[in-house]
C-alpha cells in the first residue's frame, strides 16, 4: 500500500454516498470522497469529525486532487443518481483514472447499461467496471448494508475486504457476495426491490382487512405486528409497520391525539424498478403476479382524485365502502391473516426467485441463489427471518424449481392454506381488494394443479389461427391441428 494514500474513494454525497462513506471510515479504511457541489463534501466532512472519523475521511473539492489521492489501482465507488449523471461523472473520472483501476457504480443501475460502461471504459482507458445493488436505504449505508456486486471479478477481490466490513453481518457473515459478471448485480438488487414492492403490498393488505373489515385499531394493530414480529413473518417492514401504528401525529396543536398514519395521502410513489422486475418477468415469461399485482395497487393509488369520484358514483348506485364486519373475532381474524400473509409471502418471493433464476441462465451468470437469499438477511429492506428458510431450501437442492417444491415451504402451505382461503373470501366477499394474497393464492393453486384449463386456451388458438396443439396420449414432438367447424 502507498503511504499516505486512501483505501478507497466515492464520488457522490447524497443520502447514500454520505452514509456509506461514513460507514467506511468507520471500519478503519481511509475514503477520499468527492461530490459535484462542494457543499455535500464540507456536509460529510463535518460529519465525520463530529464522529471522531475525520482522520479516517478527507474530502476534495477537486476530481483530480480526489483521484490522486487514492491508492493504486484506484477504486472509485460511485452513488451519483443512475442514468446520465453516472455517464457524466465517469467522463469526468477517465480523464484521470489509468488501466487497471476500477469504478464501482453502487446505484440502483438498468443492468445493460450497466454492462455497456463496463464496456466502453475497458476499451477507452483498460479501467475496470462493477454495477453494485446496494440496499438498506440511510440506515443501512451507515450501519451495514446488504450489496449486491456484479461484474469484473477481479475488482470483486480487491474490494472484497472493505465490502466485507462494510456490510451489515448476520450469523452466517457479511452480507454481500459476489453476484456474476456483466449486470447480474443491478439486475438481483432491482428483483430485491420487485420483491420489497411485493412485501410491502401484502402488508398493507393484511393491515387493510385488520382495520377495514376487522375493525382493529392502531393501537391493536400495533400490538399484533409486534407479536408477529416475534414469528415467522419477523421482518424489518413488519416490525417498522408496527412503529409506524404507534406514531401520533405531530402536526397538530398541543394536546390533539391522532395517529399520524391516518393522515397519509393514500397515493404510493415509485422510482422504477418494481415497474423493471415485472417488465423483466414478462421478457423471460416467468410468471410474476404478486410483483405486478403490487405495481398495479400503486398504480391505481395514484388515481386518487379518480378513486374518490368512483367511490361517490358507486355509492349512489349502492355500492356502499367496505365498513367493519358485525360478529368478528378478532383473535382468530389476526392469526388468519398471518397464515394468509405469511403463505402469500412465499409465493411472491417463488416467483422473485424464478425470474433471477431464469435470468441467470439466459445470461450464464451462475447466481448463487442461496447465497442470496443469505445476503438478504441483513442490511436490505426485505431482511427477514425466513429468508433463512429460503437459503436452506437451496442448499438443500442447489436444483430447486420452485420454493413450493421444498419441502419445509410446501408444509408450510399446506397448514395454512385454510386460513388464508378464508381471509382472501371474505376480503372479496366485502369488496375489499387483496390482489397480492389473491395473486399469491392463485400462482399456488395453478402451480400445484395436474391439469389446467389451457387445454380449451390451446383449442381456441388452433380453432382461430391454426396454431396447432398436442395431445396427452401422444408424445410431445407431435402436434395436431383440427378442423374446428365446417365453416372454416
Ligand atoms: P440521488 O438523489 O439519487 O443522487 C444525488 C447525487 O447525484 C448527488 O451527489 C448529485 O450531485 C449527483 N448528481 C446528480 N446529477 C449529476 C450529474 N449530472 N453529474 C454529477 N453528479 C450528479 O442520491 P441517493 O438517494 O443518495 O442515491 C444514490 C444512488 O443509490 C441512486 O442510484 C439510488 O437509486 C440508489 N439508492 C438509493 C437509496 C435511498 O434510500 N436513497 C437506496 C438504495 C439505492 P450534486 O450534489 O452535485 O447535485
Amino acid at each position: 500500500a502507498e503511504v499516505g494514500k486512501a483505501e478507497i474513494g466515492l464520488c457522490g454525497l447524497a443520502v447514500m454516498g454520505q452514509n456509506l462513506a461514513l460507514n467506511v471510515a468507520s471500519k478503519g479504511f481511509p475514503i477520499s470522497v468527492y461530490n459535484r457541489s462542494y457543499s455535500k463534501t464540507e456536509q460529510c466532512v463535518t460529519r465525520a469529525s463530529k464522529e471522531k472519523l475525520g482522520d479516517k475521511l478527507t474530502g476534495y473539492d477537486d476530481l483530480e486532487a480526489f483521484v490522486a489521492s487514492l491508492q493504486r489501482p484506484r477504486n472509485v465507488v460511485l452513488l451519483v443518481k443512475a442514468g446520465a449523471p453516472v455517464d457524466a461523472t465517469i467522463e469526468a473520472l477517465l480523464k484521470h483514472l489509468e488501466p487497471g483501476d476500477a469504478i464501482i457504480d453502487g446505484g440502483n443501475e438498468w443492468y445493460q447499461n450497466t454492462e455497456e460502461r463496463q464496456r466502453r471504459v475497458l476499451e477507452e482507458k483498460g479501467v475496470l467496471y462493477m454495477g453494485m445493488g446496494v440496499s438498506g436505504g440511510e440506515e443501512g449505508a451507515r450501519n451495514g448494508p446488504s450489496m449486491m456486486p456484479g461484474g469484473n471479478k477481479e475488482v470483486w477481490e480487491r474490494v472484497r475486504p472493505v465490502l466485507s466490513k462494510v456490510a451489515a453481518q448476520v450469523d452466517d457473515g457479511p452480507c454481500v457476495t459476489y453476484i456474476g459478471k456483466g449486470g447480474a448485480g443491478n439486475f438481483v438488487k432491482m428483483v430485491h426491490n420487485g420483491i420489497e414492492y411485493g412485501d410491502m403490498q401484502l402488508i398493507a393488505e393484511a393491515y387493510d382487512v385488520l382495520k377495514t373489515l376487522g375493525g382493529l385499531t392502531n393501537a391493536e394493530l400495533e400490538s399484533c405486528f409486534s407479536e408477529w414480529n416475534k414469528g415467522e413473518l419477523e421482518s424489518f417492514l413488519v416490525e417498522t409497520s408496527a412503529t409506524i401504528f404507534s406514531k401520533k401525529d405531530d402536526q397538530l396543536p398541543e394536546g390533539t391525539d391522532e395517529y399520524l398514519v391516518d393522515k397519509i395521502l393514500d397515493k404510493t410513489g415509485m422510482k422504477g424498478t418494481g415497474k423493471w422486475t415485472v417488465q423483466q418477468a414478462a421478457e423471460l415469461s416467468v410468471a410474476g403476479g404478486t410483483i405486478a399485482a403490487s405495481l398495479d395497487a400503486r398504480f391505481l393509488s395514484g388515481l386518487k382524485d379518480e378513486r374518490v369520484k368512483a367511490s361517490e358514483f358507486y355509492g349512489k348506485l349502492g355500492l356502499a365502502e367496505p365498513k367493519p364486519l358485525e360478529a368478528v373475532e378478532k383473535e382468530q381474524l389476526m392469526n388468519d391473516v398471518k397464515q394468509a400473509l405469511f403463505a402469500s409471502k412465499i409465493c411472491s418471493y417463488a416467483q422473485g426467485m424464478n425470474i433471477i433464476k431464469a435470468k441467470s441462465l439466459e445470461q450464464e451468470w451462475d447466481i448463487p441463489m442461496g447465497e442470496l437469499a443469505r445476503i438478504w438477511k441483513g442490511g436490505c429492506i426485505i431482511r427477514a427471518g425466513f429468508l433463512d428458510q429460503i437459503k436452506q431450501a437451496y442448499q438443500t437442492n442447489p436444483e430447486l424449481k420452485n420454493l413450493l417444491m421444498d419441502p419445509s415451504f410446501a408444509n408450510a402451505m399446506v397448514t395454512r392454506q385454510g386460513a388464508w382461503r378464508r381471509v382472501v373470501a371474505m376480503a372479496v366477499q366485502s369488496g375489499v381488494s387483496v390482489p397480492g394474497m389473491s395473486t399469491s393464492l392463485a400462482y399456488f393453486d395453478s402451480y400445484r394443479r395436474h391439469s389446467l384449463p389451457a387445454n380449451l386456451v390451446q383449442a381456441q388458438r388452433d380453432f382461430f389461427g391454426s396454431h396447432t396443439y398436442q395431445r396427452t396420449d401422444r408424445p410431445d414432438t407431435e402436434w395436431f391441428h383440427t378442423l374446428w367447424s365446417d365453416a372454416q
